[in-house]
């Protein structure tokens, strides 16, 4: 029996991993004693991971869609189909009218040969399905490692780490245990598995945390922590307003500041949810702010939910790879024939009718995948594809380190290599209209581009979203889990996730459901703007009154919220908001 080491992309801490293998098979996870940042800790999500390699439901083999069903196919005659179909559409309405997509729990390598198929395609489009948070995230501002967690007298966090990064959730709870005098601050509207170990919970109103730290920023400029004669827009800001749009107290956020600025080393961990907090670029701006301003040995650790998303960030801003929000609104708009999706699953991660509509009247849907997911529900051609685990790889992890790895094994039955499968398609496809690599700014960074408006414009924006809700509707928040990549694309099909990370239901306060005539396990009909939905109720102390959580992993949940693009060209990050009544 052999022991192989691999690395965990099913979020952004890259964990070291490590499984016992007998011949080809690998029989089980094992300790791992090697000496990276994250040895001899790795979550359920790095720990099942091998259970990918051998899940009895992945596509084993191609599949063709003949009279509406998809049924086994060859190598060949798959690939054939695909790419005379993709040489059908070039030659009817030209290259630019086929669009790629491909997302981020794959290594830099794979990212860049979907890019190059792009273009050797000539394809109108190439993009990759961020999840909302995580390229605002990671779009302009650069993050601490774990070490700054791991050494801090005192961490802020904002977000559960507790089920978005499990791993440096303990190093996080170990840090405040370290030595005495050591603090945690959780801001959350909810609480959360981690606030739950704070030393003190920040219980802000949902998609209030720019708001938060803007309030920090006065705290630390009011009690002199701060040059007086630095960032003079911090004179502008209306402490009060704000606190009042946050529901906190001036005494807990100047406590919370007074803490991070006099530890002798601190972090502040931004670690969103899907949807939850408005303006995750401005947030990120203003924790390495808080960081800044602060003094010596303060950092700020941003944590996207993917594996390799700043990876997939880099390989976009070689080319000009659009935005998913821009490419889903192009689809929506009819400019494509044709898409072609290497792991992403655009119908699950971003449930909309005007999506789907737009994906079933396309002339040819295909996908590379691990498992048949909603997309795979309206692909004519599938191709089995392999996990990370199956391939050699690298990926640029949170704190832009390069996490390298060697494959546990080869693909499993029939499946291949993304870049097996690209070398295929590019090989019988052709070149059909070759276009050069750009070197313009990349898509992302102009949708996102933090000068777009000063940052006192950006936190009046989100105090006036914040205080716009009407009075009988609730604030919708994501809950966040396992790295469930786009609605759990991948991690869904796994029978522990599926235990522990349950969907189908709602999360509300005692003090709404008893207003609402709810009780614990009714079932209940939420309806939002988008979509209307039977969820079963679990009412709960973690929320205060006036604000519902659903679990983010959750497609059909994930209905709820507005997937359109916002005024600053990507998807909203911030709550949604709905009405609920007990189903009669
Ligand atoms: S999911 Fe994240 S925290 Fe868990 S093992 Fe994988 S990389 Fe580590």
């Amino acid at each position: 029996m052999d022991t192989l080491l691999s690395k965990c992309l099913l979020c952004s801490l890259g964990c070291d991993v490590a499984f016992r293998v007998k011949g080809e098979a690998v029989v089980g996870p094992e300790f791992c004693e090697t000496g990276g940042s994250h040895s001899a800790r790795v979550c359920a999500r790095g720990l099942y991971g091998a259970e990918l390699m051998t899940h009895p439901q992945r596509v084993a083999t191609p599949l063709m869609r003949r009279d509406g069903v998809l049924r086994e196919a060859s190598w060949p005659v798959a690939i054939d189909s695909l790419a005379s179909a993709l040489k059908s559409i070039a030659s009817t309405y030209g290259p630019e009218s086929v669009a790629v997509v491909t997302e981020p729990t794959r290594s830099t390598a794979e990212l860049e040969a979907v890019g190059r198929l792009a273009r050797s395609l000539g394809a109108g489009a190439v993009s990759c399905m961020f999840e909302p948070q995580d390229l605002p995230l990671v779009a302009h501002e650069e993050s601490a490692g774990v070490a700054a967690v791991v050494e801090a007298n005192c961490v802020i966090v904002l977000g559960d780490v507790f089920f978005s990064h499990a791993v440096i959730a303990k190093e996080i709870i170990d840090a405040k245990y370290t030595a005495r005098g050591n603090s945690l601050f959780v801001v959350d509207p909810r609480l959360s598995n981690t606030a739950w170990f704070a030393s003190e919970h920040v219980q802000n109103r949902p998609g209030t945390e720019a708001l938060v730290l803007a309030c920090v920023l006065k705290a630390l400029r009011a009690s002199g922590k701060m040059a007086a004669d630095a960032h003079a827009w911090i004179d502008s800001i209306d402490e009060k307003t704000l606190l009042e749009a946050a529901g906190v107290g001036r005494d807990a956020v100047a406590r919370m500041a007074r803490t991070f600025a006099d530890a002798g080393k601190a972090a502040l961990v931004v670690a969103p949810a899907a949807r939850g907090m408005y303006d995750v670029a401005l947030v990120a701006r203003l924790a390495r702010l808080v960081a800044e301003v602060s003094g010596e040995q303060k950092a700020c650790v941003l944590l996207p939910s993917g594996g390799n998303v700043r990876g997939a960030r880099q390989a976009a801003a070689k080319s000009d790879w659009k935005p998913f929000s821009t490419l889903m609104s192009e689809l929506e708009a009819g400019k494509y024939r044709a898409l072609l999706s290497f792991g992403a699953d655009p119908l699950a991660a971003f449930p909309s009718p005007a999506l789907s509509k737009a994906i079933s009247g396309l002339d040819l849907v295909a996908s590379v995948s691990l498992f048949r997911g909603e997309f795979e529900g309206a692909s004519s051609v599938v191709l089995a594809g392999a996990s990370w685990l199956e391939t050699d790889g690298s990926a640029v992890l949170f704190d832009d380190s390069v996490a390298e790895w060697k494959s546990v094994g080869s693909p499993s039955w029939g499946a291949r290599t993304l870049s097996d499968v690209i070398g295929l398609i590019e090989a019988a496809a052709g070149q059909t209209a070759g276009r050069p690599g750009s070197s313009r700014r990349d898509g992302a960074s102009a949708v996102l581009d933090p000068s777009r408006s000063t940052l006192t414009a950006r936190i009046e924006t989100v105090r006036a979203a914040a205080a716009a809700r009407a009075g009988d509707e609730l604030s919708l928040v994501a809950l966040p889990a396992t790295g469930h990549a786009g609605a759990g694309a991948v991690t869904g099909w796994m029978q522990w996730a599926q235990d522990v990370f349950p969907g189908g239901f709602c999360e509300l306060s005692a003090q709404d459901a008893a207003a609402l005539g709810i009780a614990e396990n009714d079932s209940v009909t939420v309806e939002s703007s988008t979509a209307r939905l039977d969820l079963r109720a679990k009412v709960t102390d973690r929320l205060k009154p006036g604000v519902m959580a659903v679990p983010g992993y959750d497609s059909s949940a994930r209905a709820l919220f507005s997937w359109q693009v916002g005024e600053d060209g990507w998807f909203s990050t911030g709550p949604g908001s709905v009405r609920v009544r007990r189903k009669q």
